[in-house]
């Protein structure tokens, strides 16, 4: 267990010492009106833009602009294999390999594919198994399934609930909905880390749990990939959905990530939707050919992906290659167990923190309960040059991002709230 200390001097001594601190000028830091720096925390729901997107993203629109349609083929970095070129890096930040892993459409969209190929309910096996407070995208995306298919979206939707008075996911309960309802669950669908907890589940124990029960299993990982370690290949899980435009720095709307297993990568049984860009690269443009499967994730594509885009999602994960996502969970467990031990240090009484304690079951972000607080809290937050987020009923989300914040942010983050309490 790392030893913490209160008082600035301790924040400023780790941030010397820390290896990644130099990581931070590579990112525009956002500023109030009067040109002073904000105290950033919200990285779990739009990362900052690292200074290299710009000229990433220039590079394409300068051979768009030289080269017309020939830049497919001919400019710097050819928009015909373009996503070939993020697939080795992301596969790194997501710990799957490279055939498992995609970057197309967004993530809801990406959601909906793989259910696609995923969700084959039968009379008997049909419903969805989700977590009780999932991201609402995830839930309207499964409901929409359900009837999609005939089913009713209420009695064909299980939740794993958190007992009463408790805000944490529990695996025993789990298991005790698998063994009543198993035979009836055709897919396991979970939020790989809760956006409103932080809590990080084990992948590998649900999938595990969820295949000795005849069901397919996937996660959402919006709120992992670039914040822990994710291991989707030992995993197991069939499928994974996340996007880039949190964690992983990639810009408002950004394309998004898919990953699927790679023994489902040579399957033709598979029910898909199809477009020209999951047909064989080598006779794509024959344009009469009847339609051939690619293999691997790359064989869920549908259409030509949007460059700009990928251009910023490859700056950020050049940045990810450089620093390797081992080194980023280690600040990350430091930043995030020093935050704990500030606001831990403002009392009980006052705060509580519903994110797990164990830094295994969480990645950086924290959300914190702030007794009798309401909306106005975060609003002085806010004043107070902080940005934060406020979800409701109670909670603040907070999450130090290890590749830009530092723990002087931290420290003063808590130094700010604490003014605001009294
Ligand atoms: C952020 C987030 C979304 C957002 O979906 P988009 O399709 O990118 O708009 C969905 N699900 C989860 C779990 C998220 O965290």
């Amino acid at each position: 267990m790392p030893t913490y200390r209160s008082g600035l001097d301790f924040a400023l001594e780790s941030d010397k010492n820390d290896v990644l601190a130099s990581y931070r000028n590579q990112f525009h830091m956002p500023k109030d009106s009067n040109g002073n720096q904000l105290i950033y925390m919200t990285g779990n729901s739009l990362g900052l833009q690292p200074k290299l997107t710009k000229a990433y993203i220039e590079q394409e629109l300068e051979d768009w602009a030289n080269l017309g349609v020939e830049g497919h083929t001919d400019a710097k970095n050819p928009w015909l294999p373009y996503h070939e070129f993020l697939t080795e890096s992301m596969a790194g930040v997501v710990g799957a390999k490279p055939i498992e892993v995609i970057v197309m459409n967004t993530l809801t969209v990406n959601l909906h594919l793989m259910m696609v190929s995923f969700y084959k309910p039968t009379k008997t096996r049909y419903k969805i198994l989700i977590e009780s407070d999932a991201f609402p995208s995830d839930k309207y995306a499964v409901e929409s399934q359900l009837r999609h298919h005939g089913f009713d979206d209420t009695d064909g939707l299980i939740l794993w609930k958190p007992r009463k008075g408790e805000e944490l996911l529990r695996y025993e309960d789990l298991e005790v909905i698998l063994k009543r309802e198993g035979d009836a669950i055709a897919l396991i669908m979970i939020g790989g880390v809760n956006y409103y907890t932080g809590q990080y589940f084990d992948l590998k124990r649900i999938t595990e749990l969820g295949h000795k029960y005849g069901c397919t299993v996937g996660f959402d990982c919006a709120h992992g990939a670039g914040n822990v370690k994710l291991n989707l290949h030992d995993s197991g899980a069939d499928f994974a959905v996340w996007c880039t435009y949190k964690y992983l720095n990639s810009g408002p709307g950004s394309l998004a990530g898919c990953f699927v297993h790679e023994r489902h990568a040579h399957r033709k049984d598979l029910n898909r939707f199809t477009g020209w860009w999951s047909h064989n690269k080598q006779t794509r443009f024959n344009m009469r050919d009847p339609f051939d499967q690619l293999p691997g994730a790359e064989g869920w594509q549908l259409s030509n992906p949007p460059i700009l885009s990928m251009a910023a999602i490859r700056a950020s994960l050049d940045i990810f290659h450089e620093v390797g996502i081992e080194k980023l969970v280690e600040k990350s467990k430091r930043l995030t167990g020093y935050f704990q031990f500030l606001l831990k240090e403002l009392g009980e009484d006052v705060i509580r923190i519903i994110t797990p304690e164990n830094p295994e079951e969480r990645g950086c972000q924290l959300s914190i309960q702030v007794v009798n607080a309401d909306k106005t809290l975060h609003n002085r937050l806010t004043e107070a040059g902080v940005i934060s987020d406020w979800r409701a009923p109670d909670v603040i989300r907070c999450a130090p991002v290890p590749l830009y914040n530092s723990f002087e942010d931290v420290y003063n983050l808590v130094e700010r709230l604490k003014g605001i309490l009294k």
